[in-house]
C-alpha cells in the first residue's frame, strides 16, 4: 500500500512526515522553520519543497506515495480547501486555497484537516484512543485545542469546524478569551493560564516555591515549572493544577452529557503533569455528572506525543483522497 505525507504547520515550525498509515509508523520526518512573516506565499512555496524532499531523503519515488495530509492550525472551509483564520501565522491566512496551491506544486493530491482534528484521528487510530468508537481530546497547551470521534468517525462538523472544546463557556461573566467569547475553558485551563495563577500567587506573597523556582524572575513563571514545584509537595502549586484540572473537568463534563465518550484524551504540553491535571478532571466529572454512566469513561494522557498530528493528517489523506 501506498505511504502517505503528514504534514504539520506549525506558527513555529513546519514539519513533514512519511506515514505508514496501516501501522501508524513515522518512516521518515524533516522539519524546518515556518517563517510565517515572509508571507503565505513563500510558506507553501517552501512546505511544498520540504515535502518532495523528504519523499527524496527517505528514498522513496513519488509514485510511492499517496497524497499529502496537512494539518492546519485554526479555521479551514473544508469543503473549499481553504485557510479562513490562521491566529498564529502573519496575515492570518484568509481564503487562501492552500489545498489547490499545495497539490498544484507538489503534484501530490492534498487534503486539510484541523491542527488537534489531526492529532484526535491519529490518538484514536493508533494512540491513547485505540478500540473505542466514541472519545474526546483537549489538547492543552498555548491555546486548548480540541476534537470529537462520535460512532466511529471523526466528527467535523460545518466545514470542520466542530470540536473546538477549548471554546466552549464555562462562565458565562468570565473574562474574554483570544477568540473574544467570554468565559472559555481555555481562558482558565490552558498554559498561560496556569502561569498566571503562580504568578498571581507570587505577587500575593503567598507560601510558595514558584518564585524559587524561577529564580525571581516571574517571566520564567510557566506551567511546567508550577508542576515542578507542585511535585515537590509545594501546597500552592497543587492547588492551582487542582483548580486548572476543575475547569477542564467542567468542560469534560459538558461533552460527556452531550456525546457519551468512552475516553477523553488529555494532550499538549501541559498533559506532562500527569495525574496532577487528570486526577482533579476525574474527580470533577464523577461529582458533575449523574445522567450517564461516567464510571465507563475513562480520562488518559494522549500517546503520540508530537507525532499524533502528522500521523493522524496522513490516515485522514489516505482515506479521503
Ligand atoms: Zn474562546
Amino acid at each position: 500500500m501506498k505511504k502517505y505525507i503528514g504534514c504539520d504547520l506549525g506558527g513555529t515550525n513546519m514539519r513533514a512526515a512519511i506515514v505508514d498509515v496501516e501501522s501508524g509508523g513515522v518512516l521518515h520526518h524533516m522539519s524546518v522553520p515556518t517563517l510565517a512573516r515572509e508571507g503565505q506565499d513563500d510558506v507553501m512555496k517552501r512546505m511544498a519543497e520540504l515535502c518532495l524532499q523528504v519523499i527524496q531523503s527517505a528514498g522513496m519515488d513519488k509514485d510511492e506515495i499517496g497524497g499529502i495530509g496537512i494539518g492546519v492550525p485554526g479555521v479551514l472551509d473544508l469543503e473549499k480547501g481553504e485557510t479562513l483564520f490562521l491566529p498564529n501565522l502573519e496575515g492570518t491566512w484568509p481564503h487562501v486555497p492552500l489545498q489547490r496551491t499545495m497539490a498544484e506544486l507538489t503534484g501530490l493530491p492534498t487534503v486539510l484537516l484541523n491542527d488537534v482534528r489531526s492529532i484526535t484521528n491519529g490518538e484514536w487510530r493508533f494512540g491513547a484512543g485505540r478500540g473505542v468508537d466514541t472519545l474526546a481530546v483537549f489538547a492543552v497547551g498555548t491555546g486548548i485545542g480540541g476534537g470529537l470521534v462520535i460512532n466511529g468517525q471523526l466528527h467535523l462538523g460545518i466545514g470542520g469546524t466542530a470540536g473546538e472544546l477549548g471554546h466552549t463557556t464555562i462562565d458565562f461573566n468570565g473574562p474574554v478569551c483570544g477568540c473574544g467569547n467570554r468565559g472559555c475553558l481555555e481562558a482558565f485551563a490552558s498554559g498561560p493560564a496556569i502561569a498566571a495563577m503562580g504568578l498571581k500567587a507570587v505577587t500575593q506573597g503567598l507560601t510558595t516555591r514558584i518564585a524559587d523556582l524561577c529564580e525571581h524572575d516571574l517571566n520564567r513563571v510557566t506551567a511546567k515549572l508550577i508542576a515542578q514545584a507542585a511535585e515537590g509537595g509545594d501546597e500552592i502549586a497543587k492547588d492551582i493544577y487542582e483548580r486548572a484540572g476543575f475547569y477542564l473537568g467542567i468542560a469534560a463534563a459538558n461533552v460527556c452529557v452531550a456525546v457519551g465518550p468512552r475516553r477523553i484524551i488529555i494532550g499538549g504540553g501541559v498533559s506532562r503533569a500527569g495525574d496532577l491535571l487528570l486526577e482533579p478532571i476525574r474527580r470533577t466529572l464523577r461529582e458533575r455528572v449523574t445522567v450517564m454512566p461516567i464510571e465507563q469513561v475513562e480520562v488518559v494522557r494522549s500517546e503520540l506525543g508530537n507525532n499524533a498530528g502528522v500521523i493522524g493528517v496522513a490516515c485522514w489523506a489516505a482515506k479521503e483522497l
